[in-house]
């Protein structure tokens, strides 16, 4: 998962506050140093960790929590809002007609994510143009004019130029009539005095409406005097962070986007020309502490389904370990009565890849299938899948009138959900914390 390192030290410190008796000064001292280790651990800059603590600290201690909130509740909303408060930090990138330059040390991600944005802006109906102003690394046009071919964007270079404020200025003139101008810049492997000039000439040249900072998530202590020395020479904007998609501690990426005051605008989570997100604080530090969005997708399962018999049965099963074919049925069922699928798959952390991938109608049907399927089982078979295998398969598939494929099919669901709650119900906080919100009293022995 993104940001593991940080992530995890996070959670074991809110684990602190949902795991203790009572929330008094003491916990909340020690829970600020384990959040102060945690970002410092994870790189993030030491004024700004101070800074934040401090704030958290102070909110822990003189809010009273809001009616319907629990103290322990109320100081874990604390730090999430927080957490999202320092890194939600401005608007989205507008898609409007516009110059964007991208700024950023070598290998960052620049000219790739030059064709992601380019992708995203033909995608909205602009004429886009790109222009390879990295006249430093001798295959940097022939890399971006790869991109802008797989986009259908066209792109402006002059191989072999020694000037990358003359192939913007002639790019700019080239591109009169395209509506986004993205311009991608040198890097270098250190921040040299040259590079600064060169970029300070581009921009004068090119007046971009936004100067795009990108880095690295990989990157560490290093981020806040790099975004620093970027943001002196163009004064950046925005941040697009990259490879997200790796084993970032992240806390470089915070540390960013402080010594900025720029706001993150996209995400870039893979090599490919569609992995690119726009950034969401709230989801971003939601993944971060693994759990936000799963708890409000449980308040509202609970919400739907109060009083129903057969939903809360069922909960009560998986938590206490025990999950049948059955089980497995009524909450496919009572998820799918929530309507649309895709946006309750989009709350549980980890899914969001998913989504584009689920489609409701298709997962009736299923649903359907399944229930016809399962009407051909046994008892024992329903209770415990496991002893389906051979002959039976052949005749569950002929009591139902499916193909056998599509019984394999559902006793695979099964085995995948059931090893994904297996590892969800090893969380000891996060069985607690759901067995809480499903009100399904004290099966935690
Ligand atoms: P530049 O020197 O700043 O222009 O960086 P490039 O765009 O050439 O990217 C350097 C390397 O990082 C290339 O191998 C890219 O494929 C890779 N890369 C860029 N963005 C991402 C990302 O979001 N995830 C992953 N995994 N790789 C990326
Ligand atoms: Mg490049």
């Amino acid at each position: 998962m993104v940001l593991e390192g940080l992530g995890k030290s996070l959670r074991n410190a809110i684990g602190r506050i949902t795991g203790a008796n009572s929330i008094n000064e003491e916990l909340i001292e020690d829970v600020i140093k384990d959040l102060q280790r945690a970002l410092l651990q994870a790189d993030v800059n030491v004024q700004m960790v101070l800074k934040l603590t401090k704030k958290i600290k102070e909110r822990a201690l003189d809010e009273k929590p809001p009616a319907g909130k629990g103290p322990k509740e109320h100081v874990v909303n604390i730090i999430y809002e927080e957490l999202v408060n320092l890194l939600a930090n401005g608007e989205p990138l507008r898609m409007e007609p516009q110059t964007i330059m991208m700024v950023g040390l070598y290998g960052q991600g620049k000219t790739t994510s030059c064709g992601k944005l380019a992708l995203l802006f033909s995608k909205k109906g602009f004429r886009v143009g790109l222009i390879a102003a990295d006249i430093h690394r001798p295959a940097a046009y022939d890399q971006l004019k790869q991109l802008g071919d797989k986009v259908g964007v066209d792109v402006y270079g002059e191989p072999g130029s020694k000037n990358a404020a003359t192939v913007v200025k002639n790019g700019l003139e080239h591109f009169r009539d395209k509506k986004v101008v993205i311009i991608d810049t040198s890097g270098r492997h250190a921040l040299e005095a040259d590079l600064i000039q060169e970029l300070k000439d581009v921009a004068a040249v090119a007046r971009p409406n936004e100067r795009l900072l990108v880095l690295d998530s990989q990157v560490g202590q290093q981020a806040g005097p790099q975004a620093d020395a970027f943001h002196k020479a163009v004064g950046v904007t925005g941040v697009i962070l990259t490879k997200m998609d790796g084993t970032a501690k992240g806390g470089g990426a915070l540390s960013a986007v402080a010594t900025t005051d720029a706001r993150i605008v996209f995400l870039g989570v893979g090599e490919h020309i569609r992995d690119f997100e726009q950034f969401d604080a709230d989801k971003f530090i939601s993944r971060l502490l693994g759990m936000g969005d799963l708890s409000s997708l449980i308040e509202m399962a609970k919400e739907e389904f109060e009083g129903n018999e057969e939903v809360e049965d069922a909960s009560k099963h998986i938590m206490s370990g025990r999950f049948t074919l059955k089980d497995m049925y009524t909450q496919m069922e009572a998820v799918n009565k929530m309507g649309p699928l895709k946006k309750v798959m989009s709350m549980i952390p980890g899914m969001n890849k998913m989504e584009d991938k689920i489609n409701y109608e298709e997962s009736q049907a299923k649903l359907r299938r399944y229930r016809v399927i399962m009407d051909s089982m046994t008892d024992e078979e329903m209770e415990d899948p496991r002893v389906i295998k051979g002959s039976r398969i052949v005749r569950i598939a002929y009591g139902a009138g499916v193909d056998p494929h599509d019984v394999r099919e559902l006793i695979k669901q099964y085995a995948q959900s059931k090893k994904a709650l297996k590892g969800m119900m090893g969380n000891r906080k996060m069985r607690k914390q759901m067995m809480k919100q499903m009100g399904s009293g004290d099966l935690d022995t």
